[in-house]
């Protein structure tokens, strides 16, 4: 079995592996680095050039698999450092994207949005499993902090993988049941392919359960404030916007969610049964404003749910800041962040510039009512000791978190450099 570390390796984002077995490739992830985009001010996603994008880093360097014949792409969850660069690569290859429903969907509207019609067939994946070529391929569910996120199996006559995907350990999540590990003793797994993006958080990352708590014990405080209350999370974070929408009912306020992206992502999941709580969602332009004027007129009776939790420019919650929206800030309203900040410096400045901004205008400002999508330390130690596989690769880190995931393998008695493989970006092994 050869293994190939494409993009994830370096740095979190443009998640890539790819698994070879008797002349047959099968992809798992295939996904983009947005921070590479918003550097180049000028550059927009629909008309950068694919060339142009792998120029400045931000899709996987798919050469490694030149001349290869490629039976499959499996998708973890749909976020798009998993599923961001399908809509560029996948056509390269004559075969089929598998997914569960959710990240599909994901997927279908990404290639909307670019325009771009690709060949390749989606393929849900449900229960059971599904055979390409030599890879049998099963997706279990796991928690993370979208729907449908899953760790992928693939059994082959040499052996079978484990490949996590994002995750953590949740036991308390609405939207999700935990991982059955019942089910993951019986695996023979030679190779385990791990996120190691939180492995140096020591313990454990606290439950979906925690976040409810924070969000809705700050809700209780500001119940009897008769000002406005604007919240932010990241827009595929559906089971934080359910919370968040079921505090807003509870103090008796209305929810409203404003931006494409939130709608985007909450609307799929209430089309396709995920959640059944419908609420009032403006994503066109025309209703936008007319809305936002009409709620800034009853501020009390309104909890908004707006983009741009990351303080992006174009995003709402920016724009209202910037008063080319017609909601106006007033003292003494709140904006609630239910989501931590991307930590790298162009998240973290524009994040800065935002805050900064609303202050300003005397705005109560809530920071961090948030808990990661991704296990910590004793998390992954608990999955490596449950699956005892011969071998364990990092992924989707920078080079330091995927050294302190070796670190730990090695504390549970595997080597480093030959059980414990810490690859880079291009670099392939065979095992
Ligand atoms: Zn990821
Ligand atoms: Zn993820």
């Amino acid at each position: 079995m050869k293994v190939y570390a494409l993009g994830g390796y370096e740095e979190v984002g443009k998640n890539m592996t790819a698994i070879e077995v008797d002349k047959k490739v099968l992809i798992l992830d295939m996904g983009i680095r947005l921070d590479r985009i918003m550097i180049s001010e000028d550059t927009n996603l629909q008309d950068t050039s694919t060339k142009e994008l792998n120029r400045i880093g931000a899709i996987p360097d798919i050469a490694p698999l030149k001349r290869k014949k490629v039976v499959g792409v499996v998708v973890s969850h749909g976020h798009l450092d998993h599923i961001g660069a399908i809509a560029r690569l996948a056509r390269r290859f004559k075969c089929p994207i598998l997914g569960k429903p959710y990240p599909l969907k994901l997927v279908a509207s990404i290639l909307k949005e670019e325009r771009k019609p690709m060949p390749n067939p989606l393929f849900e994946v449900q229960d059971s499993s599904v055979t390409i070529g030599p890879f049998d391929i099963r997706i279990l569910p796991v928690t993370h902090s979208i729907p449908q996120a899953g760790c992928v199996v693939v059994s082959t006559s040499e052996g079978d993988v484990f490949f996590t995907g994002d995750y953590k350990l949740d036991n308390h999540q609405r939207l999700q049941k935990p991982l059955k590990f019942s089910e993951l003793k019986k695996l023979d797994i030679k190779i385990l392919i791990t996120d190691s993006t939180n492995v140096q958080n020591e313990g454990i990352t606290p439950s979906e359960k925690v976040a409810r708590t924070l969000v809705s014990d700050y809700m209780g405080m500001i119940e009897d404030s008769d000002k406005g209350i604007v919240t932010s999370t990241f827009s595929s974070q559906v089971e934080r916007i359910l919370t968040i929408i079921d505090e807003a009912e509870r103090i008796g306020r209305k929810p409203v969610l404003v931006g494409k992206s939130l709608c985007k992502y909450y609307g799929l999941a209430l089309e396709m049964g995920i959640i059944d709580k419908p609420v009032q969602m403006i994503r066109k332009r025309d209703a936008l404003e007319s809305t936002l004027r009409e709620i800034n007129k009853k501020k009390d009776e309104y909890v908004v749910l707006a983009t741009g939790s990351q303080g992006e420019q174009d995003a709402i919650l920016s724009r209202i800041t910037d008063r080319k929206l017609p909601y106006t800030f007033g003292k003494d309203d709140t904006v609630i962040f239910s989501a931590s900040v991307v930590p790298n410096p162009l998240n973290m400045a524009a994040r800065y510039r935002l805050e900064t901004k609303l202050k300003m205008q005397d705005v109560r400002v809530v920071k961090n009512l948030h808990v990661s999508g991704h296990a910590s330390r004793e998390e992954h130690r608990k999955m490596i000791r449950t699956l005892s596989p011969d071998y364990v690769l990092p992924c989707h880190g920078a080079p330091d978190m995927l050294m302190s995931m070796a670190e730990l393998c090695n504390e549970e008695g595997y080597a480093i450099g030959s059980q414990a493989l810490v690859m880079r970006n291009g670099q392939s092994i065979s095992i």
